[in-house]
């Protein structure tokens, strides 16, 4: 059928032609015939670069064609030799650049792939989470708020359902759905309320919806071609180093023209020369710097996914180094979010409830006395409220519902849900908060299941951050009742009455000062608290708005729960103290819970100040910005808080990390300068909007992608260092033989075996290098910081210099003492430039000197350094490279010599660095140091 005209049917229709039960949804074995027939459920894919192609690119460089070009010149003049050498280096070369290319390109779509999306569907009856690729038409799937929704749906049931469609439409206010037939039949998509397109998200409500079309099939599948956009993913280190590469051509160039030039002065032959400055040039320009750099890139995001955080903007890798300031959200991440109800208030008296986590198994006691929660109306309304205003779902471990029977046996004994005999742990499917008041009604004998005869749902006003409270309307034996939880100090605004020993009174003052006082006391021992309110609703009343339906309300009484730090936390936020990075909690909870929290996960420190959304909305930019440093805990604010706390962070000169996991939390995740979304309670929308994703919702996780992002960004002037160094060394040792008149000291073939064999193994191993053990002890990298810095630039000009100058003293030396040998002296002068580079190598590690670190630590490095040796043995001695190579066997006389002049360039340093006493001083860096609402950097000193 058309799929211009699902809109002009109505459900029933709509569920007859897709052949499917708007209930159960369609069987596993239907969805998978319809899967073969229709295909999967995404958008066809833009050009993917075949590795063929990623081949033949790496010989488009232009320093390839220079080599080409050289190889060409050779060949023609005869040289065959030269030729033959100089083109199996190209091929190496080629193959080395793909190999690196091709893992990178591998690694990014991985990560793409991980951050797939996921959908609720309904088959065979029950609710599962499926890769929104599998999707069929006919499916039925669930919606709510932050989804991002994975097919085109004609909608079956909708709660205060709005979904924003600007990615299709244009139009970035959200509409409001709903499930009535729509009769124009060019009703424009924008006008089409009863259907859902993919791509756009809920920001409000929750929904029933049918599939009816998938992949290309699909309204966005129509435009899918238009909004493919390639996105590069360069990180703006990238961006530098690609323009640093462009200058060290030119550089390399002109220096390579007056060596060629001095050369052919002092009498070089020219083709020798030419040779000479081809080798030159291409060992000069660090060409495969960009590829290695991604390569770190990508091998350290992998690490990242390992320690369970997935990256999905590059960039922020290395933003992440830069963190000075996490706000994390409380509930969840800090804690575990196993919610377990611990206290009752209930009209003046206060109860303690048993039981550990999820398990159904407990008592309600005032005083030490046990209490039939049945017997006594106050808490029966209480537990019923909370069961009925609550779409979470207990399961059992194995996988079933808790049985409804058992409980009400064993409820109808007297006793908690089962007898010890038969234990059985539970888990919770849905919001903790929810599942915990479901664990405190079995522990009373009171299932969904076991009110589900005498009460049925028809309306829900869902939880969302702004409100903090949820509602619905049931209706019992004929008539309605409003069940309302949320909370207490907001919903307390809705209250008129209240449940006082066992009567409905009016709400005065004192009963209200009461209420807060047990509010606030619960609070104070970090426990989570909602209030519980119902409204029996008048026959001719309406009940369609949130406004009708959550107004003269009765309280009934509080539910405190806990729920557990994270175990990790503690030791994390230390680490970030360390690290020179604050922490700060962001929570929608009570602003005592909050305090009390943060006090035991050592977040606040003895002067830090918490503040409430209230007095946030109170303070000015100008105030909030003069007062944001002393903050340590937002509690109780909004989403749209939070933008403003990340925005004035920003401007007080801060890296902001901050986490989210609601629709309404996409604006600051955006804002931030590494946006953090939660991979398990997360929505998509907040998914979206993020840089990075926690797999495990945990805070520690944010630290360790923090420590990671530090180590990747080290590695990467690791090798830059290193590198450059050997460049500089290169071109040094040739610059300055040809300005003196001095014979070759490397023949053209050594120096391209240098620029292929040294460089690129032992970089690579670099990039892969752990990280100093003061990494998480040193402040964090400021922004805008240049990759020279911290003394990088003059290592790499001393370092290098110190390469060249040895090399050329070894060559000097062994030419003196034997003037008609010059191949002798040349091949001292390869082994000692790549001796020199191999043991600058480890120098490069560490931030020191060699003696600063475990030289073996990295067995990579130690592999690539090892087989870098064997190769330039069997360079010298091997019969038949000799030739090639223009070698001559070493004795051990001047292997003496090499080892010597090698070595001095990274001891002598390393020898200075510990007679100053280690490193040079750490500089510290002081944030906020700017004028008060200036954009100010970092403050060096
Ligand atoms: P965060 O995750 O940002 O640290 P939070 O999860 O504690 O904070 P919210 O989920 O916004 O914050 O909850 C705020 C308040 O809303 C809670 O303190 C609680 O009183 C109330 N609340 C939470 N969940 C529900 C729910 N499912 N139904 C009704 N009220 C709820």
């Amino acid at each position: 059928m058309s799929q211009q005209r699902w809109h002009q049917l109505s459900t029933q229709d709509v569920i007859r032609l897709q052949k499917t039960d708007a209930l159960s949804g369609l069987s596993d074995r239907e969805a998978k015939r319809r899967l073969e027939a229709a295909g999967p459920n995404v958008l066809s894919e833009g050009v993917r670069i075949s590795p063929i192609v990623l081949l033949l690119n790496q010989f488009k460089d232009f320093m390839v064609l220079v080599l080409v070009g050289a190889t060409l010149i050779s060949g023609l003049l005869g040289e065959y030799l030269d030729a033959i050498t100089i083109l199996a280096i190209i091929v190496m070369n080629g193959i080395l650049g793909f190999i690196q290319e091709y893992r990178a390109e591998k690694s990014l779509r991985a990560l793409k792939e991980l951050s797939a999306p996921t959908a609720k569907v309904i088959r065979n009856g029950e609710v599962n989470e499926v890769g929104a690729h599998t999707l069929v038409p006919g499916d039925i799937i669930l919606l709510e708020s932050g989804d991002r929704i994975p097919a085109d749906v004609r909608f079956l049931e909708v709660n205060s359902l709005y979904v924003e469609e600007s990615a299709l439409t244009g139009e970035s206010v959200p509409v409001n759905k709903r499930i009535d037939t729509i009769l124009e039949e060019d009703a424009p998509l924008g006008d089409r309320r009863n259907l859902g397109f993919l791509g756009t998200m809920v920001t409000r409500g929750t929904a029933r919806a049918v599939v009816i079309a998938t992949g290309m099939d699909t309204e966005m599948g129509k435009i899918a071609d238009l909004i493919q956009t390639t996105d590069a993913m360069a990180t703006p280190l990238q961006h530098r180093l690609e323009q640093l590469g462009k200058l060290l051509i030119v550089i390399a160039l002109a220096l390579t023209v007056m060596v060629v030039a001095a050369g052919i002065m002092h009498g070089q032959p020219a083709y020798g020369m030419f040779l000479a400055g081809v080798s030159l040039a291409v060992a000069a320009i660090p060409e495969g710097l960009p590829a290695i750099v991604t390569i770190a890139l990508a091998l350290g995001v992998q690490r990242m996914i390992k320690r369970k955080a997935i990256v999905r903007k590059l960039p922020s890798v290395e933003t992440l180094g830069c963190a000075s300031v996490i706000c994390s959200d409380k509930t969840g991440t800090l804690t575990q979010n196993k919610m377990t109800v611990t206290h009752l208030w209930s009209g003046g008296s206060l109860y303690e409830v048993s039981g550990l986590g999820y398990e159904p198994y407990g008592e309600i006691t005032q005083q030490g006395k046990r209490i039939d929660a049945r017997r006594d109306s106050a808490l029966r309304r209480l537990l019923q409220v909370g069961v009925l205003c609550n779409n979470a779902v207990l399961v059992e471990q194995s996988g079933e519902a808790v049985a409804p029977k058992a409980a009400m046996k064993a409820a109808k004994e007297g006793k908690s849900a089962a007898s010890p005999g038969t234990k059985k742990t539970c888990d919770i499917k849905g919001d903790p908060t929810e599942g915990a008041l479901l664990v405190l009604g079995s522990k009373a004998g009171m299932t969904r299941q076991s009110l589900a005869g005498m009460y049925t749902r028809v309306k829900e006003f869902p939880f969302d951050a702004e409100r903090k409270r949820m509602s619905v309307v049931v209706q019992h034996q004929g008539g309605r009742i409003v069940c309302v939880k949320g909370a207490p100090d907001l919903l307390l605004d809705q209250c008129s009455y209240i449940l006082w020993e066992g009567n409905v009174v009016p709400l005065t003052g004192t009963l209200r000062q009461k209420m807060m006082a047990a509010n606030e006391a619960m609070a104070k021992q970090a426990l989570r608290v909602l209030a519980l309110a119902y409204r029996d609703v008048k026959e001719h009343e309406s009940c369609d708005t949130e406004e009708e339906a959550e107004r003269g309300l009765t309280l009934i009484g509080l539910a405190g729960m806990i729920d557990p730090p994270r175990e990790e936390v503690k030791d994390a936020i230390l680490t970030c103290k360390q690290a020179g990075i604050k922490t700060v909690m962001i929570t929608g909870d009570h602003q005592l819970t909050a305090e009390a929290i943060a006090k035991q996960l050592g977040i606040l420190p003895r002067n830090g100040k918490v503040i409430n959304g209230k007095q946030l909305a109170a303070m000015s930019d100008e105030d909030l910005d003069e007062k944001v440093d002393q903050i340590y805990v937002f509690a109780r604010v909004a989403p749209e808080h939070k933008l403003r706390i990340v925005k004035s962070l920003q401007r007080r000169g801060h890296v902001v990390a901050m986490t989210g996991d609601g629709v309404n939390d996409a604006p600051a995740i955006k804002a931030a300068d590494i946006g953090i979304a939660m991979g398990i309670t997360g929505t998509d929308v907040s998914k979206e909007a993020s840089s990075l994703v926690l797999s495990d919702d945990n805070f520690a996780t944010i630290v360790a992608a923090i420590e990671e992002g530090r180590n990747i960004y080290e590695n990467i002037r690791k090798f830059i260092r290193y590198l450059l160094a050997s460049n500089v060394g290169e071109i040094l040792v040739m610059f300055i033989a040809m300005m003196l008149g001095m014979p070759l000291p490397l023949v053209p073939i050594m120096i391209l075996w240098v620029n292929l064999v040294t460089d690129g193994l032992p970089a690579m191993a670099l990039g892969i290098d752990p990280s100093e053990s003061d990494l998480m002890k040193q402040k964090p990298r400021p922004a805008k910081e240049n990759i020279f810095a911290r003394r990088l630039g003059w290592k790499i000009l001393s370092r290098g210099v110190l390469i060249g100058l040895c090399t050329l003293a070894a060559f000097w030396l062994t030419l003196k003492s034997e003037p008609d040998h010059l191949s002798l002296a040349q091949t001292v002068a390869f082994a000692t430039l790549v001796m020199a580079q191999l043991i600058h190598v480890f120098d490069c590690r560490s931030s020191r000197s060699i003696f600063h670190r475990n030289v073996f630590e990295n067995k990579y490095l130690v592999l690539a350094v090892l087989s870098s040796i064997g190769l330039l043995l069997g360079v010298i001695y091997i019969d038949a490279l000799q030739p090639v190579f223009k070698t001559v066997d070493l004795g051990i006389r001047e292997w003496a010599l090499v080892l010597v002049f090698a070595g001095i360039p990274t001891f002598l340093m390393g020898a200075g660095s510990v007679l100053r006493g280690g490193a040079p001083k750490k500089k510290k860096i002081i944030y906020g140091g700017g004028m008060p609402g200036s954009k100010s950097n970092p403050v060096i000193r």
